[in-house]
């Protein structure tokens, strides 16, 4: 078995997500191995010395790495067309890592301030308890980044679209600044997906995922990825993962390799499915405003066709009558399933406010634009006509 996974970036990414990274065992198997062990054994005292000193290469330990886990990495490095990838236990695993890799005591870090509420948490509360100062700002104002920047900067983190208004944040500007002040962008790229946008080609420095969503893409487990150059990995994610031990599991790594072989066909249809859904209910009356990257409407139309190739499979809209007539839409669906995860197979809804987003305060919600009345839809698998009949007995109900 050799040690690095084959990859030929000239092939489409479609080609490259059934193939790249592939590991074949010495029983030549066609679908990937489930390589599900702790260690690995040595021919002899001399060669475990020679694999802990990095001298020959070889597997030494789950927790710096596994087979099935370089497979993952491996193809999602050649997906997102970076030089290397480390993969985590959950999305907030990488995101933390990701972070924390790059600071210590009294650095800061500036971030858009519309953030999935776990991000938020660990730039707001978790990165200051350790020295980290942190600014928040409105991601979608260049001059809010650049007034934030101070000597000390290290750090530039932002999430587009964002979790759950669909906020666009032009990511090869706030590239530019951040690296105007030497401080370094990491992207949290869950919502466009590796299919949709390319943090890497808009000038990110690391970009992050929670494979959970799309890559998992049918609810079965979690996991995350961190992407960023050779030099990157090694400087500042490479030691931390190893010592302190988020390492994704050799089953769900096996698993979400698997699903990165149908990641383009899933996104592609949910997409497009989430396109037509958007059309459908838009002008449905007991909606105020719905927000679709697929939509001429969306607020930053020009940003997304400048840096992203799809629209997203998500969509978020305002019910007129707030929580009471949220709460009665979300009861009333049969079809679509309430639940907070996302990028499934199977269509799910939302309420943030009550949910991802109640730990916030009502003010803090109304910057981030999650109003009582707001719900996000996460559009699946299923037929979009089926999907938009339950939406509109619903929406007629609410
Ligand atoms: C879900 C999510 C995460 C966290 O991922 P987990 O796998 O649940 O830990 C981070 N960022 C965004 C944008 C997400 O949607």
């Amino acid at each position: 078995m050799t040690k690095s996974p084959d990859i030929i970036r000239t092939l489409r990414p479609e080609t490259r997500l059934v193939h790249d990274g592939t590991l074949r065992s010495n029983f030549g198997e066609t679908s990937e191995a489930l390589f599900l062990t702790q260690g690995h054994v040595y021919q002899s005292a001399e060669e475990c010395e020679a694999r802990f000193k990095d001298e020959v290469p070889g597997y030494i330990y789950a927790r710096f790495s596994n087979p099935t886990v370089a497979m993952f990495e491996a193809r999602m490095a050649s997906l997102e067309g970076a030089e290397a990838a480390r993969a985590t236990a959950t999305g907030m695993a990488a995101v933390t890592a990701a972070l924390m890799g790059q600071v210590k005591a009294g650095d800061h870090v500036i971030s858009a301030r519309a953030l999935f509420g776990s991000c938020r948490y660990v730039i707001e509360e978790w990165l200051p308890r350790f020295g980290v100062e942190t600014t928040l700002v409105d991601g979608t104002d260049l001059n809010a980044w650049k007034n934030a920047v101070r000597t000390n900067t290290k750090v530039f983190f932002l999430e587009s679209p964002s979790n759950p208004t669909l906020e666009i944040i032009d990511i090869k500007a706030v590239s530019e600044i951040a690296h105007q002040a030497g401080a370094k962008l990491t992207v949290d790229n869950v919502f466009a997906t590796p299919m949709q946008q390319r943090p890497f080609e808009l000038g990110a420095d690391c970009v992050v995922y929670s494979a959970t969503k799309h890559i998992d893409g049918q609810g079965r487990c979690l996991g995350g990825v961190i992407l960023g150059s050779e030099q990157f990995i090694n400087d500042h994610i490479k030691t931390p993962l190893r010592q302190t031990g988020p390492a994704l599991s050799p089953f769900n790594a096996w698993v979400l390799l698997k699903g990165l072989e149908t990641l383009p066909v899933r996104v592609e249809r949910q997409a497009r499915s989430a396109a037509i859904i958007a059309d459908a209910i838009a002008d449905h009356s007991k909606i105020s405003r719905l927000i679709s990257c697929n939509r001429k409407d969306h607020p930053q139309a020009d940003i997304i066709a400048k840096q992203m190739t799809g629209g997203t499979t998500l969509i978020a809209f305002d019910l007129k009558g707030g929580k009471d007539s949220a709460f009665r839409f979300l009861n009333k669906l049969e079809l679509v399933k309430i639940s907070n995860n996302l990028g499934d197979a199977k269509s799910l809804v939302t309420h943030p406010a009550t949910t991802t987003h109640q730990r916030f305060t009502p003010e803090a919600r109304l910057e981030m634009g999650v109003g009582d009345g707001l719900v996000r839809l996460s559009v699946g698998l299923e037929h979009h006509d089926d999907l938009i009949a339950d939406l509109m007995q619903a929406l007629d109900a609410a």
